[in-house]
């Protein structure tokens, strides 16, 4: 979600040329999220500009209902995605009916009442920085105030490890976005040198066989670092981690794709030959990693 934060996003990017010739984006957010105005089928056209074979359109959902995108209608989202996916499939486009879950544990019960009862190709689950969170931009300041490092973590983590151990989705969103919202408090170096505060996130994701995104995101924002870093997909991997998933969560035309093929290379070098993925009631499909990303 956006918000304006020491961590905000660049305005306008410049294009990542880089980011061609992919087979998938599965974080991407459209006018059916309320942060962003992107129509559906300006991605299309992107992805077909550019050679990204597959998207998975991953607008919120949150059950606060003092949220903006509070539990809006299945049924209009559903059409829009369908109606785009149809008129892109013949130009060599593939659009998926994803979504993206606010996680509060708080809330699971609804969320898996939610997701019992309408289908989603794919669904992302990611805990935001909610309205109550210690994280928001009037209290963070305060909340990091004389804690340890563990303790100004530990309500976010904490949350990802409940939805990981939910069983509820395909993979976990941008699993330490919560960098950028400590800025400029603790850097995203004080992090990387404690590796350990990642360790039960980490087990909760291969014990649960959920996936682990590789959000690009971080990228373009004031940590310049994906979500999480490259080291702690490493770990996940020796760990046993199977799935690893790749989005740019994208808000806008320029952030479509944006620092993708660094997510992939990530992957990579981590040792996945497949990126994770879902394309409905069918189960988890796994889309290759392009040969160019391995050197060995
Ligand atoms: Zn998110
Ligand atoms: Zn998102």
């Amino acid at each position: 979600m956006t918000e304006q934060t020491p961590g905000a996003e660049a305005e306008t990017p410049a294009v990542d040329p880089r980011a061609t010739n992919l087979p998938l984006d599965s974080h991407l957010h459209t006018d059916q999220s309320f942060d962003s105005q992107v129509p559906i089928d300006v991605y299309g056209a992107l992805a077909a500009e550019r050679g990204i074979a597959e998207l998975a359109i991953t607008d919120h959902i949150d059950f606060d209902p003092r949220w903006l995108n509070y539990n809006p209608d299945f049924s209009v989202r559903e059409a829009i995605v369908r109606a785009a996916a149809e008129r892109w499939a013949e130009r060599g486009v593939a659009i998926r009916f994803g979504l993206e879950v606010s996680y509060e544990s708080r809330r699971e019960d609804e969320i898996r009442e939610h997701l019992q009862t309408h289908a989603y190709d794919f669904v992302i689950g990611s805990v935001h920085v909610s309205i109550d969170s210690p994280y928001h931009a009037s209290r963070v300041r305060s909340w990091v105030a004389g804690r340890s490092l563990d303790e100004i973590v530990a309500p976010s983590f904490d949350e990802v490890i409940a939805a990981a151990r939910s069983g509820l989705f395909d993979t976990i969103g941008h699993l330490d976005s919560i960098k950028r919202y400590l800025l400029p408090h603790v850097a995203p170096a004080q992090l990387a040198d404690r590796p350990d505060l990642y360790e039960a996130m980490l087990v909760a994701l291969v014990e649960s066989g959920t996936g682990l995104e590789v959000n690009t995101s971080g990228l373009r924002q004031g940590t310049r670092e994906t979500y999480p870093s490259p080291a702690v997909v490493a770990r996940f991997r020796e760990l046993g981690g199977q799935r690893i998933t790749a989005g740019s969560d994208a808000h806008r035309p320029s952030w479509f794709a944006h620092g993708l093929d660094a997510a992939y290379q990530i992957a990579a070098d981590a040792g996945f030959d497949d990126i994770a993925f879902r394309r409905g009631p069918g189960g988890p499909v796994s889309v290759g990693i392009p040969d160019r990303f391995r050197t060995g």
